[in-house]
């Protein structure tokens, strides 16, 4: 058979017809070099100049290093560096759901001007870490106006849903960013109500926690939510946690939350 025969025939046209558009499209971006572009609009770079620090979580690696991951840090308490995370039934780790959505959510707050610093940038078997105190404490350290940090669930399979967990009162360590993580935590609740996500059927039922033992939280000097994006056990939860298009929807809930408390 002809190598020929391979080429659809109604694809040849096509691409003949796209080629003026291409042409014109060609110069348009000429143009946009030559003469100065308009500056872009706080309509569409509404999160110009912010910062957001995004924790996507476990490590992938961490079960690997179970001396580094067991080693305690101060967190306002005592507790592990890191833990393992949970997995769907099928396997597909906590670890890389944090991490895609986290690439999904930073290239989507990218695109309304933001500048996104992640509190890790690689996600393998041969990495652990950050530890907790050092994820808690990033989002101060890089300038970030709020830390978004990602997460699934490990809970009984019935429970099903997303909910935001925000820093409780501890003296010394949350008192500074309580009333503004209580309002990001809202806002980012709207945003993933609104990217179509229920909120989960436990923790009381509104899709909103307070946590006084969770390092990323109390060592946090900028606002700071914890976000379980669902429940990795629940058969619905875990179909959709695998499905890139819903990966990003999570994306798109988180950034519409982060944007709302930025521009509230
Ligand atoms: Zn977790």
């Amino acid at each position: 058979m002809g190598q020929s025969v391979l080429v659809p025939r109604a694809f040849l046209p096509a691409a003949r017809s796209a080629a003026l558009p291409l042409a014109a499209l060609c110069a348009v971006a000429v143009l946009a070099v030559l003469s100065p572009a308009p500056a872009a609009t706080a309509a569409e770079r509404p999160l110009a100049g912010r910062v957001i620090a995004v924790d996507p979580g476990h490590q992938l690696g961490n079960s690997r290093f179970p001396d580094r991951i067991d080693k305690r840090v101060w967190v306002g308490l005592w507790k592990p560096c890191n833990t393992t995370g949970t997995a769907t039934n099928g396997g597909y780790p906590e670890a890389t759901l944090a991490w895609q959505v986290s690439q999904r959510l930073k290239a989507r707050l990218e695109r309304l001007g933001a500048v996104v610093r992640l509190t890790r940038t690689t996600n393998s078997v041969d990495d652990w870490g950050p530890c907790i105190d050092t994820r808690g404490k990033f989002g101060g350290r890089v300038g970030a106006d709020v830390t978004v940090s990602l997460h699934g669930d490990g809970a009984a399979s019935a429970t099903r849903g997303f909910f935001v967990i925000r820093p409780g009162l501890r003296a010394g360590y949350t008192d500074d960013i309580l009333g503004r993580s209580r309002a990001l935590a809202h806002r980012v609740r709207a945003g993933l109500l609104g990217a179509g996500f229920a909120a989960s059927t436990a923790y009381g039922g509104d899709g909103l926690d307070a946590r006084r033992d969770l390092g990323t939280l109390n060592l946090s000097d900028v606002p700071a939510v914890l976000v379980e994006l669902g429940n990795m056990r629940n058969p619905g939860d875990a179909r959709c946690m695998t499905s890139a298009a819903c990966r990003d929807r999570y994306a798109g809930g988180l950034a519409a939350g982060v944007r709302a408390y930025l521009t509230r």
